[in-house]
Protein backbone atom coordinates (compact mmCIF):
# COMPACT_ATOMS: atom_id res chain seq x y z
CA UNK A 1 0.00 0.00 0.00
CA UNK A 2 2.06 2.74 -1.29
CA UNK A 3 0.68 6.73 -1.82
CA UNK A 4 1.91 9.15 -3.73
CA UNK A 5 2.04 12.36 -2.39
CA UNK A 6 0.60 15.38 -4.35
CA UNK A 7 3.38 18.50 -4.97
CA UNK A 8 0.36 20.50 -5.64
CA UNK A 9 -0.32 20.44 -1.78
CA UNK A 10 2.90 22.44 -1.13
CA UNK A 11 4.24 20.45 1.63
CA UNK A 12 6.27 23.63 2.51
CA UNK A 13 3.42 26.32 3.90
CA UNK A 14 3.31 23.20 7.12
CA UNK A 15 4.79 23.59 9.78
CA UNK A 16 7.92 20.74 10.32
CA UNK A 17 8.26 18.76 13.17
CA UNK A 18 9.98 15.69 14.15
CA UNK A 19 9.12 12.34 13.96
CA UNK A 20 9.65 11.52 17.45
CA UNK A 21 6.42 13.86 18.13
CA UNK A 22 4.07 11.60 16.67
CA UNK A 23 1.74 9.98 19.04
CA UNK A 24 -1.31 9.54 17.51
CA UNK A 25 -3.43 8.67 14.41
CA UNK A 26 -6.72 10.80 14.72
CA UNK A 27 -9.53 9.99 12.28
CA UNK A 28 -11.41 12.60 10.94
CA UNK A 29 -14.59 12.96 8.54
CA UNK A 30 -14.26 15.07 5.29
CA UNK A 31 -16.29 16.70 2.38
CA UNK A 32 -15.46 15.66 -1.59
CA UNK A 33 -16.09 12.13 -2.87
CA UNK A 34 -12.66 12.11 -4.06
CA UNK A 35 -9.30 13.90 -3.37
CA UNK A 36 -8.96 16.63 -5.81
CA UNK A 37 -12.99 17.65 -4.79
CA UNK A 38 -11.43 17.73 -1.36
CA UNK A 39 -8.52 19.50 -2.05
CA UNK A 40 -11.08 22.03 -3.97
CA UNK A 41 -13.15 22.46 -0.89
CA UNK A 42 -10.05 23.41 1.30
CA UNK A 43 -9.10 26.05 -0.76
CA UNK A 44 -12.05 28.20 -0.36
CA UNK A 45 -11.29 30.67 2.37
CA UNK A 46 -14.14 32.41 2.66
CA UNK A 47 -16.00 32.39 5.98
CA UNK A 48 -17.84 28.80 7.03
CA UNK A 49 -16.52 27.21 3.59
CA UNK A 50 -13.77 24.31 4.89
CA UNK A 51 -10.87 25.85 3.95
CA UNK A 52 -11.42 29.34 6.21
CA UNK A 53 -9.64 28.71 9.45
CA UNK A 54 -6.80 26.80 7.21
CA UNK A 55 -6.19 29.81 5.20
CA UNK A 56 -6.35 26.88 2.12
CA UNK A 57 -3.56 24.48 3.40
CA UNK A 58 -4.75 21.04 2.96
CA UNK A 59 -5.44 19.93 6.59
CA UNK A 60 -4.74 15.96 6.54
CA UNK A 61 -2.05 13.55 5.94
CA UNK A 62 -3.92 11.07 4.75
CA UNK A 63 -7.65 11.13 2.42
CA UNK A 64 -9.75 8.03 1.69
CA UNK A 65 -12.06 8.87 -1.08
CA UNK A 66 -15.18 7.21 -1.29
CA UNK A 67 -13.98 4.52 -4.01
CA UNK A 68 -10.20 3.61 -4.35
CA UNK A 69 -7.18 3.36 -2.46
CA UNK A 70 -5.92 6.12 0.08
CA UNK A 71 -3.61 9.25 -0.95
CA UNK A 72 -1.06 10.79 0.87
CA UNK A 73 -1.18 14.35 0.89
CA UNK A 74 1.42 15.84 3.38
CA UNK A 75 4.97 14.01 4.73
CA UNK A 76 4.38 13.15 8.16
CA UNK A 77 7.01 15.34 9.15
CA UNK A 78 4.71 18.67 8.31
CA UNK A 79 1.94 19.68 10.99
CA UNK A 80 -1.51 19.48 9.25
CA UNK A 81 -3.82 21.96 10.95
CA UNK A 82 -6.56 19.33 11.46
CA UNK A 83 -8.22 22.25 13.65
CA UNK A 84 -7.33 20.73 17.03
CA UNK A 85 -5.61 22.94 19.35
CA UNK A 86 -4.48 19.85 21.13
CA UNK A 87 -3.20 16.91 18.36
CA UNK A 88 -1.94 18.64 15.41
CA UNK A 89 1.38 18.61 16.70
CA UNK A 90 1.43 14.67 17.59
CA UNK A 91 -1.29 13.31 15.28
CA UNK A 92 -1.08 11.71 12.08
CA UNK A 93 -4.62 12.83 10.62
CA UNK A 94 -6.70 10.81 8.34
CA UNK A 95 -9.63 11.90 6.84
CA UNK A 96 -12.58 9.73 4.92
CA UNK A 97 -15.29 11.20 2.63
CA UNK A 98 -18.46 10.84 3.85
CA UNK A 99 -20.65 12.30 6.73
CA UNK A 100 -20.58 9.31 9.91
CA UNK A 101 -23.05 11.52 11.82
CA UNK A 102 -25.79 10.39 9.28
CA UNK A 103 -23.65 6.84 7.20
CA UNK A 104 -21.90 4.14 7.40
CA UNK A 105 -18.72 4.61 5.87
CA UNK A 106 -19.08 3.14 2.08
CA UNK A 107 -16.86 1.63 -1.28
CA UNK A 108 -14.66 -0.61 1.47
CA UNK A 109 -13.74 2.51 3.17
CA UNK A 110 -13.38 0.59 6.59
CA UNK A 111 -10.96 -1.97 5.87
CA UNK A 112 -9.30 0.70 3.67
CA UNK A 113 -8.89 2.91 7.01
CA UNK A 114 -7.74 -0.19 9.07
CA UNK A 115 -5.02 -1.23 6.87
CA UNK A 116 -3.83 2.17 6.85
CA UNK A 117 -3.97 2.76 10.68
CA UNK A 118 -2.31 -0.79 11.51
CA UNK A 119 0.28 -0.33 8.81
CA UNK A 120 1.08 3.61 10.65
CA UNK A 121 0.88 1.84 13.70
CA UNK A 122 2.85 -1.02 13.37
CA UNK A 123 5.51 1.61 11.56
CA UNK A 124 5.59 3.16 14.32
CA UNK A 125 6.07 -0.16 16.51
CA UNK A 126 2.09 -0.12 18.11
CA UNK A 127 2.89 3.09 20.03
CA UNK A 128 0.11 5.32 18.35
CA UNK A 129 -3.33 6.03 19.67
CA UNK A 130 -5.91 6.05 17.78
CA UNK A 131 -8.86 8.41 18.27
CA UNK A 132 -11.51 9.80 16.78
CA UNK A 133 -11.16 13.82 16.32
CA UNK A 134 -14.09 14.76 19.01
CA UNK A 135 -12.19 11.51 21.14
CA UNK A 136 -9.38 13.68 21.65
CA UNK A 137 -7.61 13.87 25.31
CA UNK A 138 -9.03 17.29 25.77
CA UNK A 139 -12.27 17.27 23.97
CA UNK A 140 -13.46 19.73 25.46
CA UNK A 141 -11.25 22.54 24.03
CA UNK A 142 -12.45 20.88 20.53
CA UNK A 143 -16.04 22.13 20.55
CA UNK A 144 -17.02 18.47 20.79
CA UNK A 145 -19.90 18.68 22.92
CA UNK A 146 -21.79 20.78 19.91
CA UNK A 147 -23.07 17.35 18.34
CA UNK A 148 -23.24 18.89 15.42
CA UNK A 149 -19.39 18.43 15.23
CA UNK A 150 -19.08 15.28 15.96
CA UNK A 151 -15.99 13.88 14.19
CA UNK A 152 -16.19 11.79 12.77
CA UNK A 153 -19.13 9.94 13.40
CA UNK A 154 -21.14 7.32 15.38
CA UNK A 155 -21.65 5.52 12.01
CA UNK A 156 -17.66 5.12 11.97
CA UNK A 157 -16.99 2.64 14.61
CA UNK A 158 -13.40 3.38 15.63
CA UNK A 159 -13.83 0.68 18.14
CA UNK A 160 -14.13 -1.88 15.60
CA UNK A 161 -10.78 -0.21 13.67
CA UNK A 162 -8.55 -0.39 17.29
CA UNK A 163 -9.79 -3.74 17.61
CA UNK A 164 -8.70 -4.72 14.47
CA UNK A 165 -5.30 -2.76 14.65
CA UNK A 166 -4.27 -4.11 17.89
CA UNK A 167 -5.03 -7.20 16.57
CA UNK A 168 -2.83 -7.41 13.49
CA UNK A 169 0.48 -5.63 15.62
CA UNK A 170 2.84 -8.14 14.15
CA UNK A 171 1.35 -9.21 11.08
CA UNK A 172 0.66 -5.95 8.95
CA UNK A 173 3.98 -4.47 8.54
CA UNK A 174 3.89 -3.15 5.13
CA UNK A 175 5.70 -0.04 6.13
CA UNK A 176 7.39 -0.81 8.99
CA UNK A 177 9.97 -0.26 9.78
CA UNK A 178 10.78 3.37 10.13
CA UNK A 179 12.78 3.38 7.76
CA UNK A 180 10.82 1.83 4.81
CA UNK A 181 8.12 4.97 5.60
CA UNK A 182 11.27 6.94 4.64
CA UNK A 183 12.27 5.07 1.59
CA UNK A 184 8.24 5.55 0.69
CA UNK A 185 8.46 8.95 0.75
CA UNK A 186 5.78 9.29 3.99
CA UNK A 187 9.02 10.84 5.58
CA UNK A 188 10.90 13.93 3.93
ZN1 LIG B 1 -12.29 16.24 12.20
Amino acid sequence: MLFAIDKALSPTKHKRRKIDDINYVVVHRTIGATIDESIAEFKKVEKFEAGWYTGGIYPYHFFLPLYGDPVQCLPLTCVAPAALRTLNQQGIHVALAGDFRKQAPGGGQLIKLKHLVTSLNNAFNGDLEIIGHTETPLAHLEGSKDPSKVCPGAYLDLNDVRLYAMLHQSNLCELAPIDGLKRAGYIV
